[in-house]
């Protein structure tokens, strides 16, 4: 059972930012879907 688990997140493509494709190593959620240089820039505006 726990392989399947496992498995299961070594399947997982790694995080990728929605706006530049960057892979996101950061795993928290507060994230969203872009990186940390597109959230800075979006704070910029
Ligand atoms: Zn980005």
């Amino acid at each position: 059972m726990l392989g399947k688990v496992l498995e299961f997140f070594k399947n997982l493509p790694p995080k990728k930012c929605a706006q530049c494709g960057k892979e996101i190593e950061e795993q928290h959620e507060c994230y969203g879907n872009v990186c940390e240089d597109c959230l800075g820039a979006a704070y910029h505006r």
